[in-house]
């Protein structure tokens, strides 16, 4: 419970949000620029305004890399953004993606003590707002705070392999500490689901490639076209020197749903689909000359940030009519509030208690439509959310030429296949300690989705950290870490 001194003041209610300007729905639909568009320096200052630096602020319980949420504001207050920067940065590597995708609802600001009453202060806006403005300084000011990074020690040599924020937020804070970092990537490009699965106009490719350049800077080599468990070994890695080895994998085996027609021509997994249009930058073509397949009524299947996102990939990519088919109701869309309402305000249409049954197509095997059956609401399941149940009977045809399954993903087989030494656990994760990342096998750690299931940005950052935290401890010592 919030203290006294850290409650709103009585009978006074907190002063509504600065809102974020946003690119008119009927534009955005028609290009891949970033929808949200950033808080100007006036607006950034009246919503630090509002905060009323509570004595205990429970804003940094909700964040996993505990960011002094706090004392950034306070600098910002001040106007002073440089301050406040380096305030984000000493425990956020990646402080311009975070405050774009982090849930920040259910994380610092679902916590934060002005919510009790009001509306809580925008603190995910204003770490956007400082890192934005502050991007332009270099990589070592912006890590340690000093204008010179710290010696490379080369004989203490770590490895990550995969390039997603677990492995780039353990790569800042390693090299921050002056050991030698490589990050292996089966990709050929850096930035893990950043990249390759979040879209254009929710995360613009510059934000995170600038985050990246920051880490070259601090001199981490970035290996693309590297494949742990096919190029190399773990073996191999601890054979060439290296002293620790963190896995970052991620969860990027995409899930079906096992019914009929799932192989028609126009059924995708959002893995491919979005994969094809970020990395493969379809949404730019013919300037990429990547083309992608044309949906002109296109069912996206799940309510996740991943359906959003295909759905909302599809409105841009041209076409006339897009459906997100959930078995449960909006209530209990897991999806960010935010890319939800983004979606349905561009004309995304909810068809929600319908579950797909089928896929149906034509002589040449392509989709044509889907049966989806009729749902309802039953009892709660173990996640609290009632479990949808059948209404007998009642099914529905959609037309469609086009289907997106976003129902999840499972653990990335490639390393763990050729690694039978990694203890996994029942559902096929990585067995990695919580607070260290430490697996089976010594010296290697592990974190982010591959560890939990697929989960959120700063969750893998968080694992990230902490197992960074514990390879430097026991390659520098105590002190040093
Ligand atoms: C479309 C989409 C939208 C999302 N939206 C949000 C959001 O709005 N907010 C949010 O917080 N979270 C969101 N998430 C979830 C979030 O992106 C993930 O939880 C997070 O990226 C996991 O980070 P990670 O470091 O564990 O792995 P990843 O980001 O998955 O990166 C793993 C990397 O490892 C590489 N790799 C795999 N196997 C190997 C190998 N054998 N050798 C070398 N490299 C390998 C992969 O190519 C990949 O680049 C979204 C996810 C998706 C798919
Ligand atoms: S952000 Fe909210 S909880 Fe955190 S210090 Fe400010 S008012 Fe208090």
């Amino acid at each position: 419970m919030a203290s006294s001194e850290s409650s709103p003041k009585k009978g006074k209610s907190p002063t509504p949000r600065v809102p974020m300007p946003t690119q008119e729905p009927l534009a955005r639909i028609k290009n891949f620029a970033e929808v949200a568009l950033g808080y100007a320096e006036d607006q950034a200052l009246i919503e630090a305004s509002r905060c009323i630096q509570c004595k205990k602020p429970l804003c940094v319980q909700g964040c996993p890399v505990e960011v002094p949420i706090r004392d950034f504001i306070a600098h910002l207050q001040k106007n002073d953004v440089q301050k406040a920067y380096e305030v984000i940065k000493s425990t956020n590597s990646l402080p311009a993606v975070c405050g774009r995708v982090c849930p920040q609802e259910t994380q610092c600001e679902g916590n934060c003590i002005l919510g009790k009453k009001g509306e809580p202060v925008a603190i995910g806006r204003l770490e956007r707002y400082v890192a934005d403005t502050y991007m332009a300084l270099s990589a070592c000011d912006q890590i340690t705070g000093k204008p010179e990074c710290p010696l490379i020690n080369e004989d203490l040599k770590v490895a990550c392999i995969g390039s997603g924020p677990s492995s780039l937020t353990a790569a800042g804070y390693l090299a921050a500490r002056g050991i030698k970092v490589t990050v292996f990537e089966a990709l050929h490009e850096v930035g893990g689901v950043l990249i390759y699965g979040i879209p254009e106009f929710r995360l613009p490719k510059g934000i995170v490639a600038a985050e990246v350049a920051a880490l070259k800077e601090q001199q981490v080599d970035l290996l693309p076209n590297w494949v742990g468990g096919k190029t190399f070994t773990i073996k191999e890695l601890f054979d060439e020197g290296y002293k620790a080895v963190f896995i970052g994998v991620g969860a990027g085996l995409p899930k079906f749903l096992g019914i009929p027609g799932e192989n028609l021509i126009g059924v995708f997994s959002a893995n491919e689909y979005l994969t094809r249009a970020n990395l493969g930058r379809a949404y730019d073509f013919p300037h990429w000359d990547t083309p992608t397949f044309p949906g002109r009524r296109v069912a996206v299947l799940g309510g996740g940030n991943v359906a959003m996102d295909a759905a909302r990939t599809a409105l841009r990519l041209g076409a006339e009519e897009v459906r997100i088919v959930y078995r449960r109701t909006q209530g209990e869309m897991p999806a960010r509030h935010e890319e939800l309402e983004h979606a349905v305000e561009e004309g995304v249409i909810l068809e929600i208690l319908s579950a797909p049954v089928e896929f149906k197509g034509d002589s040449q095997g392509r989709l044509t439509s889907m049966v989806i059956q009729k749902m309802e609401l039953g009892e709660p399941d173990a996640s609290g959310r009632r479990s949808p149940v059948p209404i007998e009977g009642a099914f529905q045809e959609l037309a469609c030429d086009m289907a997106v399954i976003a129902v999840g993903a499972g653990p990335n087989p490639i390393l763990l296949d050729s690694t039978p030494e990694l203890k996994r656990t029942r559902r096929g994760y990585i067995d990695a300690n919580q607070d260290t990342g430490e697996t089976s096998m010594p010296m290697v750690f592990a974190g982010g989705d591959i560890v939990t299931g697929a989960a959120t940005v700063i969750s893998a950052m968080g694992a990230g950290r902490r197992a960074a935290k514990e390879i430097a401890r026991r390659l520098l010592g105590e002190d040093a870490a």
